[in-house]
C-alpha cells in the first residue's frame, strides 16, 4: 500500500497521511498538489510532502485522495525544503507556510470564490466538463467550488477549474485586492496627416514663430524615429518633456495644433516593454572599489553586507551585479520592503533588463501573482524578480544572488499572521538552498547584520561618498525646549528657522519634506474640565482625532467613532486637542503657505498602491512643493529636488519603549535627511528637539553610524538583547482576563523549570488589550551561541502539555521568533 503525507492550509499538524489509488500511484510524487476531503464534506488542495508505504499508526480510517492535480510538481524540491526550515525556524505549521505560499488560484479550496471572465473565447473545444462549468454562472456571478460542485453535478470540480484558470476563462474573486487598478501612461505620437515629408515640411513652417514647439517637435522625432519605420518605437509623455527639457504647456501647444497627439496605455505590471534598453552605467572609482571588494568577500563568504550612504549608488552596483547573475543564466531575487516598490525602482531596473524583469507585489491581483508562479515554473530562464518578503516563495530554478535592499527596515518581518518570520533572515537561507549569494544592502544597517559583519560572519563592504560627491546635508538641531521658554515658540510646531528655511526654499522652486511620526489630527483628545479621554471599546488605547474625517480612530483596530460635542461625563464642551499628527503639520504649514502646494502621505492618504504612485508622482514631478508625512517619506526614494527636511519632533522616536527605540530612531532620522540635497544640491536638515544634547541627536548629526552601533550593542550585551541574544516571545491572548493570568503564569513557570532566568514575565505589554483580546507576553532570552532545537521541542511539549487542561482552550497562544 502507498502513502503520500500532504500539507493542508490548516495550523493543525504539520502534515495528514492518505492512501494513494492504484491509478495514481505511478504519476503522484512530491511537490504536486491533490484534492482530499478533510472533516465533513470540506476538500481542499493539499501539496504532497512524502510519498510513502508505512502504515499509519492513527487507528482512525486512512481516506483516499480524490484527484491529482499536476502531471509535474508545482513546488521544486528547495521550496519544499525551505518551507520546512521555516515552520521549524519560526515554530510553526507547514499549512501555515503553505497559506501565505500559494497565490489562491493555485489552492483551491470549497470556499474559494471563483467568477468567470466575461469575454473569454476559447482558442479551441472545450471539454463537456469544462463547458459546464462555465455554463454554470450566470452573468456576473460569484460561485464558491462547492457551489459549483453542486450546480455542475460534477465530481472533481477543482481539476476542471484549474485548468479553466489556466485558459484565462476563470478567476479567483479576492475581496482583498480593491484599489487595484491598471496604471495608465500617457504617450505622444505624431498625427498621420503629418507623416509624409511634404506635410511635416508644412507643420515645421506654422512654428515658425513657435521656437520652443520647434524644438520639441525635433526632439520627437529624435526619440521616436518615427520616420525610418524599422528603428520606430513609441515615446512616453514622461520621457519626451524631460529629454527636451521643455514644459508641459509647450507640448500642451504641439497638441492642440494637432500636430502630436496623446494617447493612453496601460503598462504591464509584472513586466514593463521598455523599447530601448540601456546598458549599465559606468561605475565611479568608489563604486568600482566596491564592486571589486564584494565580488573578493563573496569568494569566501556567503553573505555580504553593503554599508553605503544615502545616495552613494548602491542600485548601480547591484544593477552591475545582477547583469553578471543573468549573463551566467542564473536568477536573481531583488528584495524590497513593501512600501519601497514604486515606479521609480521598477523603471530604472526595466531600462537595464527589459522584460528580464518580472514584479512581484502584494497588491497585484491573484490572477497576476498565478501569471508570476506559472511563468516561473514553466521556464528555466535567468530572470530578475523583484518583490516583497512573499516573493521568496516563488518557484526559483536556480538562484545566483539575492539582494536585500533596505536591509534595516522592520517591515521585513511579517508580524500577523503565522509563518511570522523576517525576509533578511529567511533569504539567506533560501539564497544558501540554491548555492546562491546573499547582498544586504542599507545606509544604516541593521545592528543584527552589522554585528554579524564586525565578527566576520559576513562580509562587510562601505561607501562612504555619495555619488558625484554630493555634499551630505547639514543637520541643525533646534532647541524647542529653550524656544518654547523663551516665548518664542509656544504653540507653534515650527521653529523660525524652520520656517525661513522652508520660505527660502519655496523662493527657490526647491522643495521641503515634513517628517512627523504620528498620523491623525491630535493623538490624544482630553476634556479639559474633568480629565476625560476617548478609549476604544475593544482596545486599551486613547483614540486619534482624525480632523479630516471628523472622527475619532483606533489605530490599533481600526473602528472609528464620532467626536461627541461635549464630554460624555462632566458635559463641558471643553475637549482638548494633544499631540501632533500629521494632519494638524498638514493644517498649520497651510496656513502660513497658502500659496503652496502642499501634500500629506501616511497610511490615510496612502492606502492604495495607486494613491500612494500619485503621491510620489506628483512630488517627483513638482506638483506638490511640500510634502509632510510619516515614516513612509523616509524609505529609499530618490527625488532630485529637496533642499530642506524638517523633523518636526524627534522626541516621541528617542522615547519609544522598545529596545530598539535608539536604533530604529538613528534609522529613520538619518534615512528622512538622506532625501535632502540629491543630485546636485546640498541640503538643510532642521531637527526639532527638546533634547539637543542626547548623544543620539548628536550622532544624527555627524552621521557617526558606527559609534550609534558601538553605544547600542555596549546596551544589547549589558541587557541581554539581540544581537547577543536571541528572543522568543510566547504571546497569549484571551477575552477572559483572569484566565489569561492564571494560564500565563503557568506556562512560565513550566519554561523556568528548564530554562531558569532565561525566562521573563508574562508581562503585559504596553498596549494590555487589542480588539477585545487581553495580552501576555512570556520572553525568552537564550544565548546566540546555544543549539536552538532543544528549546523549540521544550516549547512545543510545554504547549503540549498545557493542552490537557481545558482552561488553556481560552487562549489563542502562538510564538514570535526573532521579533522585529
Ligand atoms: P543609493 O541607492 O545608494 O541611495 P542610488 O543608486 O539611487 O543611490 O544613486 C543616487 C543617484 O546617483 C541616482 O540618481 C543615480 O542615478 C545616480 N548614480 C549613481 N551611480 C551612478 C553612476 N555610476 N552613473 C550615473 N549616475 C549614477
Ligand atoms: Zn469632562
Ligand atoms: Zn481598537
Amino acid at each position: 500500500m502507498k502513502y503520500a503525507d500532504v500539507i493542508l492550509p490548516l495550523s493543525l499538524a504539520n502534515s495528514y497521511t492518505y492512501r494513494i489509488p492504484q491509478d495514481m500511484q505511478a504519476a503522484l510524487v512530491a511537490g504536486c498538489r491533490v484534492i482530499v476531503h478533510f472533516g465533513k464534506r470540506r476538500y481542499y488542495t493539499a501539496i504532497v510532502l512524502e510519498v510513502h508505504n508505512r502504515q499509519p499508526q492513527s487507528t482512525l480510517e486512512v481516506k483516499e485522495i480524490y484527484a491529482l492535480l499536476d502531471a509535474s510538481p508545482v513546488l521544486r524540491r528547495p521550496q519544499l525544503r525551505f518551507w520546512q526550515w521555516l515552520s521549524e525556524y519560526y515554530l510553526c505549521k507547514l499549512g501555515d507556510v503553505y497559506k501565505a505560499a500559494l497565490p489562491s488560484g493555485l489552492k483551491l479550496e470549497s470556499e474559494t470564490a471563483v467568477s468567470c471572465i466575461k469575454d473569454f473565447e476559447a482558442q479551441f473545444p472545450l471539454r463537456p466538463a469544462e463547458q459546464a462549468v462555465l455554463d454554470a454562472f450566470s452573468d456576473g456571478q460569484k460561485l464558491t467550488v462547492s457551489e459549483l460542485e453542486k450546480k455542475t453535478g460534477l465530481r472533481n470540480v477543482v481539476s476542471t477549474l484549474s485548468v479553466l484558470l489556466t485558459y484565462g476563462a476563470v478567476e479567483v474573486q479576492e475581496e482583498l485586492k480593491k484599489g487595484f487598478a491598471p496604471k495608465l501612461e500617457t504617450y505622444v505620437s505624431l498625427s498621420e496627416e503629418y507623416r509624409e515629408h511634404d506635410a511635416l515640411q508644412k507643420a515645421f513652417d506654422q512654428l515658425k514663430r513657435a521656437h520652443k514647439q520647434e524644438l520639441l517637435l525635433v526632439a520627437y522625432l529624435d526619440l521616436s524615429h518615427i520616420l525610418n519605420p524599422t528603428l520606430a518605437t513609441e515615446v512616453t509623455k514622461k520621457e519626451l518633456l524631460q529629454q527636451s527639457e521643455c514644459s508641459v504647456s509647450v507640448l500642451d501647444g504641439l497638441v492642440k495644433r494637432g500636430i502630436l497627439k496623446y494617447y493612453d496605455k496601460e503598462v504591464g505590471r509584472l513586466q514593463v516593454h521598455i523599447s530601448r534598453l540601456q546598458p549599465p552605467q559606468p561605475l565611479s572609482p568608489d563604486q568600482e572599489k566596491a564592486y571589486a571588494d564584494i565580488h573578493e568577500s563573496f569568494k569566501i563568504k556567503d553573505v555580504c553586507l553593503l554599508h553605503g550612504i544615502t545616495s552613494s549608488g548602491k542600485t548601480e552596483i547591484y544593477i552591475r551585479l545582477i547583469s553578471e547573475v543573468l549573463s551566467l543564466n542564473r536568477q536573481v531575487l531583488y528584495l524590497l520592503p513593501e512600501i519601497a516598490i514604486t515606479t521609480q525602482i521598477t523603471n530604472r531596473l526595466a531600462k537595464v533588463f527589459g522584460d528580464k524583469l518580472l514584479v512581484y507585489h502584494s497588491k497585484y491581483s491573484d490572477n497576476e501573482r498565478v501569471e508570476v508562479w506559472n511563468k516561473l515554473r514553466a521556464e528555466k530562464k535567468p530572470l530578475l524578480i523583484l518583490g516583497v518578503r512573499s516573493s521568496l516563495f516563488l518557484p526559483f530554478y536556480d538562484l545566483g544572488l539575492v539582494i536585500v535592499d533596505e536591509e534595516h527596515e522592520p517591515g521585513y518581518k511579517q508580524q500577523d499572521p503565522a509563518p511570522r518570520y523576517h525576509a533578511r533572515n529567511a533569504a539567506i537561507m533560501l539564497a544558501n538552498m540554491h548555492g546562491a549569494k546573499t547582498l544586504l544592502g542599507s545606509a544604516t544597517p541593521s545592528l543584527d547584520s552589522y554585528f554579524n559583519a564586525l565578527t566576520g560572519k559576513y562580509g562587510l563592504v562601505s561607501l562612504n561618498l555619495r555619488y558625484g560627491n554630493t555634499l551630505m546635508p547639514q543637520i541643525i538641531p533646534v532647541n524647542v525646549k529653550e524656544l518654547k521658554r523663551k516665548k518664542i515658540m509656544k504653540d507653534a510646531l515650527f521653529s523660525p528657522i524652520l520656517i525661513d528655511k522652508i520660505t527660502e526654499a519655496l523662493n527657490n522652486d526647491e522643495q521641503v519634506i515634513l517628517f512627523q511620526n504620528r498620523r491623525g489630527f491630535a493623538p490624544v483628545i482630553e476634556c479639559k474640565s474633568c480629565g476625560w479621554v476617548p478609549h476604544c471599546v475593544n482596545c486599551d488605547v486613547s483614540l486619534t482625532f482624525h480632523k479630516f474625517r471628523n472622527q475619532l480612530v483606533c489605530h490599533y483596530c481600526g473602528y472609528t467613532y464620532q467626536l461627541p460635542p461635549v464630554c460624555p461625563e462632566c458635559r463641558e464642551s471643553d475637549l482638548k486637542m494633544m499631540g501632533v499628527g500629521t494632519e494638524k503639520v498638514e493644517e498649520e504649514i497651510a496656513s502660513l503657505f497658502p500659496a503652496a502646494k502642499i501634500g500629506r502621505l501616511d497610511f490615510d492618504t496612502a492606502r492604495t498602491r495607486t494613491a500612494y504612485e500619485r503621491i510620489i508622482d506628483d512630488f517627483d514631478g513638482g506638483k506638490i512643493s511640500i510634502l509632510i508625512g510619516t515614516q513612509m517619506v523616509s524609505k529609499g526614494l530618490d527625488f532630485g529636488n529637496v533642499s530642506v527636511v524638517g523633523i518636526i519632533n524627534a522626541d516621541s522616536l528617542l522615547n519609544y519603549p522598545d529596545f530598539r527605540a535608539h536604533e530604529r530612531a538613528y534609522q529613520l532620522m538619518v534615512q528622512v535627511s538622506g532625501r535632502a540635497g540629491r543630485r546636485d544640491k546640498s541640503g538643510t536638515v532642521i531637527l526639532q528637539t527638546t533634547q539637543p544634547e542626547h548623544p543620539l541627536i548628536q550622532m544624527v548629526q555627524r552621521f557617526a553610524y558606527q559609534e550609534m552601533a558601538k553605544m547600542q550593542l555596549t546596551e544589547r550585551s549589558m541587557f541581554r538583547y539581540p544581537p547577543y541574544y536571541r528572543l522568543i516571545v510566547v504571546v497569549l491572548r484571551s477575552r477572559n482576563e483572569a484566565v489569561l493570568q492564571e494560564q500565563s503564569l503557568l506556562f512560565a513557570a513550566k519554561l523556568r523549570e528548564k530554562l531558569g532566568d532565561r525566562v521573563l514575565g508574562p508581562v503585559s505589554p504596553p498596549v494590555t488589550r487589542v480588539q477585545s483580546l487581553h495580552i501576555k507576553k512570556i520572553v525568552l532570552k537564550i544565548e546566540i551561541s546555544a543549539n536552538i532545537s532543544p528549546v523549540r521541542k521544550l516549547l512545543e511539549a510545554v504547549q503540549h502539555e498545557m493542552q490537557m487542561n481545558s482552561a488553556y482552550k481560552q487562549l489563542l497562544v502562538h510564538f514570535d521568533v526573532d521579533p522585529a
